[in-house]
């Protein structure tokens, strides 16, 4: 439909061009684009302009064993993931091939570093199953974005400007379907994208809003102590 792809392309900054926006990119190259719809995740930044007043990155992890043990495989009796009722907890399930997949973990100031998350992924796990050592043959962060309020931002920031984002932990489906919702919108085949407007666009808290997330995770991890100690 004459609209073009630019793959592999990083956004540098954008700026207004008459009615639209350019768009510096990888090695300086500018596209020019009449509207612009931010869809950066938890891996934007300042470039992404006032929706980075918005954003915070939050990174969580994901280790895999290789192929477990038996003791392990029947301590684990089932097929489905697994969670529980903790607030600032771990989720894992089996793999088909028996490796054991185990997401943990919310903080804004991890690390990307594969050994350390391995050595992070086991001690979690221990939590849960002290008397078992898998090993961990994979690990991995990832970042998620997130507003203070934990709802999705979708919806235009300035004109011409627009927000998909701040999906966190939760969006495997709700940001295509935002994505879809949004397309429509700018196509002019729906106004279903109003159904975003009731959700205000709260500030991150700039410098300070890493340091509250930290604080509140932490807040969570101690009510889960002490509602385990409570039994
Ligand atoms: C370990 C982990 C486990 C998760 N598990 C689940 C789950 O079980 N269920 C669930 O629903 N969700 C889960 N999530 C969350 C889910 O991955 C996100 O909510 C979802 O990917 C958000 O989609 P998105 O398109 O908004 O952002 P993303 O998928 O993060 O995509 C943003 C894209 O923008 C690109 N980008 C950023 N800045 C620039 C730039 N300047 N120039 C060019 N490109 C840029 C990035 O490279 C990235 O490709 C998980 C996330 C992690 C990290």
């Amino acid at each position: 439909m004459g609209g073009r792809i630019f793959q592999n392309t990083t956004l540098g900054a954008i700026a207004r061009d008459g009615t639209g926006f350019q768009l510096t990119v990888t090695d300086g190259k500018t596209i020019h684009a009449n509207r612009v719809v931010l869809a950066t995740g938890g891996y934007g930044g300042s470039e992404t302009g006032p929706l980075a007043r918005h954003i915070l990155s939050i990174q969580t992890y994901i280790g895999v064993t290789a192929p477990i043990a038996a003791d392990i495989r029947r301590a684990i009796k089932t097929d489905f993931a697994v969670g529980d009722t903790r607030r600032a907890g771990n989720y894992y399930r089996m793999l088909p091939d028996d490796r054991l997949l185990w997401g943990h973990g919310i903080t804004t100031f991890g690390t990307h570093d594969a050994a350390r998350i391995k050595t992070n992924t086991m001690r979690d796990f221990q939590r849960i199953y002290p008397s078992a050592a898998p090993d961990f043959e994979y690990g991995w962060a990832g970042n998620m974005a997130y507003a203070v309020h934990q709802m999705p931002l979708v919806g235009q920031l300035q004109p011409g400007l627009f927000a998909l984002s701040g999906f966190g932990g939760h969006g495997m489906n709700t940001a295509p379907i935002s994505a879809i919702v949004l397309a429509e919108a700018l196509c002019g085949q729906s106004d279903r994208i109003k159904l975003f407007d009731a959700i205000p666009k709260p500030w991150n808290m700039g410098k300070a809003g890493p340091f509250a997330v930290e604080a509140q995770y932490c807040l969570l991890k101690m009510r889960d102590y002490l509602t385990e100690r409570r039994g």
